[in-house]
């Protein structure tokens, strides 16, 4: 029998299926598997880590299928890690079936692995940490982050990747409102896509409107935005090279500064967050299951014999 030892092992010598199983294990919160994550680690930190974010519809999956041959044409590994907090399948089904999915799946310098929520509500970032670092450990040179761009989710979900790429299209005044609410904040590259349709300028320019305004509120970094057609592929014109180049770029300047220091240690604490709330909420789930249950406290609290506030804190005192 094939002890974690022999798959740590494994994983680091770019066995795919070691890495799909422990994914898998991961998944399935196996102890083992936590074990040999932990061996891991300190083989990990070498793989860039890119997050692609949007709204459905606007063009991820075609700029990820434009990014992953681009980078495979270079002769780098790549790993991705689909999202879709929407589903609640996982291990490859959904993002997985699509048409460029295949197109890359006989692909050995691709690994690609979706996740859902599994109706499991939080837990995608952490998984999404896990992922990352299984795909870094395996030896991919790109890992890509691809979410959908609907909500905290998917700000936390990209909080694991070294440059955030936000797409947009023209025409969707009140969508870039959206953006404003929180993306923004990640986003190190905006992309106006499907730029062959009208207001694309005009869009890159409500965005730039956008980004000065940061400016003035203090503290707002760099932000390239680039126009993309990515429905016409790697062909002249796509702008795909000019999102490239702007991913490098930001990589460029975050690998040269304290700033990129700064993120990497960001980036380290909040997957520390993530983890230390995931255990909270195990231990709460315990102690709760241990007292059995609320089923009494909530007598106590209907009949105003006991506040709900107190109560709460109590029982956490106790587990
Ligand atoms: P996702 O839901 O964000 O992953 O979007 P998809 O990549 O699936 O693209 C949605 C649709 O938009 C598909 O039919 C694409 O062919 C199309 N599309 C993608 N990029 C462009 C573009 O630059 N221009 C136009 N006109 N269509 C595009």
């Amino acid at each position: 029998m094939s002890g974690p030892d022999d798959r740590t092992s494994r994983v680091l010598a770019r066995d795919v299926r070691a890495g799909a199983r422990l994914m898998r294990d991961l998944d399935d919160r196996i102890p083992a598997a936590l074990a040999e994550l932990k061996e891991l680690y300190a083989h990990t930190g070498r793989a860039f880590v890119v997050g692609v974010t949007g709204n459905p519809g606007v063009g991820k999956s075609t700029i990820v299928d434009g990014l992953i041959a681009s980078y495979r044409a270079e002769g780098l590994r790549v790993g991705v890690v689909a999202v879709d907090p929407t589903s609640p399948f996982t291990g490859g089904a959904i993002l997985g079936d699509r048409i460029r999915m295949q197109q890359h799946a006989l692909d050995p310098g691709v690994f690609i692995r979706s996740l859902a929520t599994r109706g499991r509500l939080g837990g995608l970032s952490r998984s999404t940490f896990d992922v990352a670092l299984v795909l870094d450990a395996m030896g991919h040179d790109i890992v890509l982050i691809e979410t959908v761009g609907v909500g905290q989710d998917e700000i936390d979900v990209m909080r694991a990747a070294h440059t955030t790429v936000v797409i947009t299209v023209p025409g969707l005044g009140d969508d870039i409102q959206a953006i404003k609410a929180g993306i923004l904040e990640v986003a190190d590259v905006l992309v106006v896509n499907k730029a062959d349709r009208e207001g694309a300028d005009r869009a890159v320019r409500d965005l730039m409107h956008m980004l000065e305004l940061r400016d003035h509120e203090g503290g707002r970094r760099d932000v390239e935005i680039v126009k993309t057609i990515a429905a016409r592929g790697r062909r002249e014109g796509s702008g795909l090279a000019d999102l490239l180049a702007a991913i490098a770029g930001h990589r460029e300047r975050m690998s040269a500064g304290a700033e990129g220091q700064r993120r990497a240690e960001a980036r380290a604490a909040a997957h520390v967050g993530e983890l230390v709330k995931e255990l909270l909420a195990d231990r709460a789930a315990e102690g709760l299951r241990a007292l059995g249950g609320l089923g009494e406290i909530g007598q106590l609290v209907a009949a105003r014999t006991r506040d709900p506030y107190t109560a709460a804190e109590e029982i956490v005192r106790l587990v």
